[in-house]
């Protein structure tokens, strides 16, 4: 009998990040600056983010060094197991072989301190004191509050209001790790108190949240912003996730037919997929890799990839990406998370090239699969993971009609620990499915500037 778990030793734990960007086919799009539509330089970005991360965001080099002192706070929780899912296996009744990486391990219960570890070790490389940053339900906001407990930085986070009062248990835990959690639109920043000036009772939004985390970020010398997704350093960092998956395929002889992530910026399903590109491109492995989004924030599949802002306020250079508009507003029934109106540019762009595939679901056979497969595997997916577990266990339903013996891999991006009311309203039938319309994306595209073929 084959293990169930397959875990690597300390010793394995990756030296270097994958970087894709030198090994894309075709190279990504530049990021243009609003005004004078030019590809944006580290100057722009400087006030934001430290040199270290700006260079990242740009590197030619294929393989980055993880420094010596993120490798030691990875070793907290990394590397991370790969588990074949045996029980669900037996459960389908499915010839296939399916397996997840496990990244719910993690102090704060996901992949996403992968990179706020990273990000805070170069910001106190070069002197930074404090971070500043967004979150909606709070989960960036934990992970980057437990990367500055380590690396001994402030932390202020910009928390949307209705958030920090309907979900206080993520706020509390930001709290333990020491971060500073501000509801927002606050009476800190000028962006904040303006809206509270026309609207004391402001609910706020992720858009307002991140004016207010970089309006201070810019205007103090001691601090700077982090985010936690979409941006190419950030993809990189979590390539640990797929190396390590990598070695672990190996150790068990096996090797995945189809590759499986959830996408809300792209992050996790690049962690883990990246390195499984590389693969495809440079050995000519025929693996299948399928990015998983809610019909209800559909970039990629009802997207169109133009030039947008990268926020909702309008304020940051121009991405080209597959996008629903800045101005898309999530329907406030989605409990599944995945919100975010664009898409990584890196994912955009092999989206584009025909590397990886798409595809939507609706909310309620997420939850379903969810709930399938905590009854056999135990483990209590978080709402976005669960998008990927629908479509890992509709591809080996496939293989149960064709009988096809498919090695099917996901990326378990984090449990759902402190998503209950989101359970409790599938149970409740409180959940519908919603399909995001195309006409919405046209109107709010149309408002967008138009930006020269580069
Ligand atoms: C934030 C988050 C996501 C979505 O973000 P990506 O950048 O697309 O990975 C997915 N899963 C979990 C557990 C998250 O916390």
């Amino acid at each position: 009998m084959a293990d169930k778990k397959i875990f690597l030793s300390e010793s394995d734990l990756p030296t270097h990040w994958y970087n894709i960007l030198p090994d894309l086919p075709e190279p990504l799009p530049p990021v243009i600056h609003p005004g004078t539509l030019q590809p944006i330089g580290p100057d722009d970005l400087a006030p934001l983010f430290p040199m270290a991360l700006i260079a990242q965001e740009v590197s030619q080099e294929q393989y980055i060094e993880i420094p010596e002192p993120v490798r030691e706070a990875y070793r907290i929780w990394r590397p991370t197991p790969l588990i074949r899912a045996t029980r669900l296996e037996e459960a389908l009744g499915t010839p296939a072989r399916i397996y997840y990486k496990w990244e719910g391990v993690s102090p704060p219960g996901s992949h996403k301190p992968n990179t706020s570890v990273a990000q805070a070790y170069y910001n106190k490389q070069e002197g930074v004191k404090r971070l500043t940053t967004e979150t909606g339900a709070g989960q960036w906001g934990s992970a980057l509050a437990f990367a500055c407990t380590l690396f001994d930085l402030e932390c202020k986070v910009y928390m949307v209001r209705v958030s920090y009062e309907q979900k206080p248990y993520r706020k509390n835990l930001m709290q333990v790790w020491g971060a500073n959690v501000i509801p927002s639109p606050s009476n800190e920043t000028n962006v904040g108190r303006k809206i509270l000036a026309e609207d004391p009772n402001s609910p706020g939004s992720l858009g307002i949240a991140i004016s207010e985390a970089v309006e201070e970020a810019a205007s103090r010398e001691d601090t700077k912003y982090s985010l936690g997704s979409v941006l190419n350093h950030v993809l990189m960092h979590q390539t640990v996730i797929g190396e390590e998956a990598l070695k672990q395929f190996e150790q068990a002889g096996d090797y995945p037919d189809v590759v499986i992530g959830c996408i809300g910026g792209g992050s996790n399903f690049a962690g883990f997929a990246l390195p499984f590109v590389r693969e495809k491109l440079k050995e000519g492995k025929e693996t299948r890799i399928v990015a998983v989004e809610p019909t209800a924030a559909p970039s990629l599949t009802k997207g169109k990839y133009v030039y947008d802002f990268g926020d909702t306020a309008g304020t940051t250079p121009l991405i080209k990406m597959y996008t629903l508009g800045h101005s898309f507003i999530p329907a406030p029934i989605h409990a599944g998370g995945l919100r975010y109106h664009g898409m990584a540019p890196i994912v955009c762009h092999l989206y584009d090239l025909g590397i990886i595939e798409a595809v939507a679901v609706p909310q309620n056979p997420v939850f379903e699969a969810a709930v399938t497969f905590a009854r056999a595997e135990g483990i209590v997916p978080g709402p976005e993971p669960a998008h990927a577990v629908w479509a890992a266990i509709n591809e080996a339903l496939k293989c149960k009609e064709t009988g096809e013996e498919k090695v099917i891999a996901f990326n378990l991006s984090g449990h759902g620990h402190f998503d209950m009311k989101a359970y409790e309203d599938y149970f409740a039938g409180k959940l519908p499915d919603y399909e995001y319309p195309e006409e919405e994306v046209e109107r709010a595209l149309a408002e967008l500037p138009k930006v020269p073929e580069q």
